[in-house]
């Protein structure tokens, strides 16, 4: 993503084919949390939950989000279903630690949320705010699915990256789709 040292830029490298190799050979979601400075994985490796749409973190991974420091972390993981970040994504916005987070789409897409200079609120208050920006833009997506113009899979890239955008800008977050 970001820029760090060279060592934290091949490893993100690493970690962004990685979980991408590994989704589409499983079909589940794979994770990593990268020391920026040390340009390591923290505990050495990607955890899984071995769901394909659920990421979750290692006690490792859990304990560098709480203990390391201000924005010192990057985290990457992979989306089957190629949609932008979900909530439950963005709400470790809440860890200091965490500098920024990557979703590398099965479809090619990459979605990078960077929260350092941004606000960081508790991780149920973003939950909770992704989820009243969803009820909030829902309709349009529904009737347009309704009536055939888009398939669910289409709707829901576009209504996802929508409420992303809505998010970043409302928290001074830095959100990019390429
Ligand atoms: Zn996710």
């Amino acid at each position: 993503m970001p820029k760090g040292s060279s060592g934290a830029n091949f490893e993100y490298s690493k970690m962004t084919v990685a979980v991408k190799d590994l989704g589409t050979q499983t079909g589940n979601e794979y994770i990593g949390v990268i020391d920026i400075s040390a340009g390591t994985s923290i505990g050495g490796h990607l955890n899984t939950s071995n769901l394909p749409n659920e990421a979750a973190l290692s006690r490792e991974q859990m304990l560098a989000l709480t203990t390391a420091s201000a924005n010192s972390l990057d985290m990457v993981h992979n989306h089957p279903s190629s949609s932008s970040f979900s909530g439950a994504d963005l709400s470790f916005a809440e860890y200091a630690a965490v500098r920024g987070t990557t979703v590398m789409a099965h479809d090619g897409t990459r979605y990078v949320m960077v929260f350092a200079g941004g606000q960081r609120p508790s991780g149920q208050s973003i939950y909770d705010a992704w989820t009243q920006e969803f009820n909030r833009t829902q309709e349009p997506y529904a009737d347009r699915i309704a009536a055939g113009i888009i398939t669910y899979d289409q709707a829901r890239k576009q209504h996802f990256h929508e409420i992303n955008q809505t998010l970043a800008k409302n928290y001074g977050w830095t959100y990019r789709r390429y």
